[in-house]
Order: C-alpha cells, then sequence, then structure tokens
C-alpha cells in the first residue's frame, strides 16, 4: 500500500492519460473544492468541457484559481493530464511563486484500460490517437519528473491506485 504524504498547504499535481482515474481519485481524496479540473474550467468558460478550442482559456482560468488558492494558503489539486512537462512546469512556477511545496501524483494505468474506459463514458469522445499521444508524452517526461517535484509518487496499476492512502504532514 502506497502512503501519499501531502503537505497540509500546497499544490498537488494529478497526472495521467485520459481515463486513468485522475477525476474519480480525486473525488476519493479530496473535498470537491480543493480540487481544480481543466474539464471544469472548459465548462465554464465554453459550456462545453470538451470544446478544445477553450483550452487556452480554460487554461489561463484554471492558472488563475490555482494562483488565488494558493495565495489565500489552500490546499489545492490540479485535475488536468498535466502530462507535457510544459503544463506542468506552469503550475509549478506558480506554486513557487507562492513558495509553496508541490506533490506529483502519477495515474499509471495501461493503454488497454484507459481506452476500455473512456468507451463507456459518453461524455467523452476522444480520437483513437489521443490516449497513445499522451502516453508517449508521459513516459518521456518520467525521466525528469523527480527534478520537477520536491516529491513525486507513481502509482502503477488500478489496484495500486485504489489501495493508496493519504497522510497530511505538517513539516516538510
Ligand atoms: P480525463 O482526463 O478524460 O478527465 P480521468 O483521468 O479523469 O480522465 P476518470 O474520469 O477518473 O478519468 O475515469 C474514467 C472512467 O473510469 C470513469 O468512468 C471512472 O468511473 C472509471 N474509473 C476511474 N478510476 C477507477 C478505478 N480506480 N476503479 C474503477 N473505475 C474507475
Ligand atoms: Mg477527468
Amino acid at each position: 500500500m502506497t502512503e501519499l504524504r501531502l503537505p497540509e498547504m500546497g499544490l498537488v499535481l494529478l497526472i495521467g492519460v485520459s481515463g486513468s482515474g485522475k477525476s474519480h481519485f480525486a473525488a476519493r481524496h479530496f473535498r470537491p473544492s480543493q480540487v481544480v479540473s481543466s474539464d471544469h474550467c472548459r465548462l465554464v468558460v465554453a459550456d462545453d468541457e470538451n470544446d478544445q478550442s477553450a483550452t487556452g482559456d480554460a487554461f489561463d482560468l484554471l492558472h488563475h484559481i490555482v494562483a488565488t488558492r494558493l495565495r489565500r494558503g489552500l490546499l489545492t489539486v490540479v485535475d488536468a493530464t498535466n502530462v507535457q512537462p510544459k503544463a506542468r512546469e506552469a503550475l509549478l512556477r506558480i506554486a513557487k511563486d507562492h513558495d509553496v511545496l508541490s506533490v506529483g501524483i502519477v495515474l499509471d494505468v495501461p493503454e488497454a484500460l484507459a481506452k476500455a474506459r473512456n468507451a463507456l463514458r459518453p461524455e467523452r469522445r476522444l480520437p483513437d490517437h489521443v490516449i497513445p499521444r499522451q502516453r508517449r508524452e508521459l513516459r518521456r517526461g518520467m525521466r525528469g519528473i523527480g527534478r520537477e517535484f520536491k516529491r513525486h509518487y507513481v502509482l502503477d496499476g488500478e489496484a495500486e491506485i485504489d489501495a493508496a492512502t493519504i497522510v497530511y504532514e505538517k513539516a516538510w
């Protein structure tokens, strides 16, 4: 069983391809108000959480919410794929600017599982190439991920993801 040690105040990035279970994990372990999701931000700015043309505006909003919460001293969890180092970099810079710790939690599931789960989601229709591309981006960035975060965890497969527990620590 993996014990995820998180700071009581800081930034947590969930990292994983579409269908890896980020939103499911976030709902299980965090309060709704602690979770900032790219889908929700897309919905807010475009009335449609699948509208890819709204990505820029959605992430501007997401970054704004993250920065505001961190400034106010609130633990903040980002529910977005975060598979590209560049996407993580922007968020980690916000954490650094607010002098707070960042933790990465990688949800690593087999491609077949992510695809099978998404096939059951009427609200998530992705072109076939998207999950393989996200997996490649994730793989490529994994070597350097230790340098990005003060602490990071890789949960490998559904059983390990489901068994993970969270412990909050005051001092790091
Ligand atoms: P996206 O990036 O597209 O938002 P996601 O990583 O947030 O994807 P989820 O929506 O959390 O993925 O999960 C996809 C589907 O798989 C959901 O229908 C969810 O109920 C199911 N699922 C996720 N995690 C688990 C799990 N640990 N056990 C069983 N079902 C799961
Ligand atoms: Mg999701």
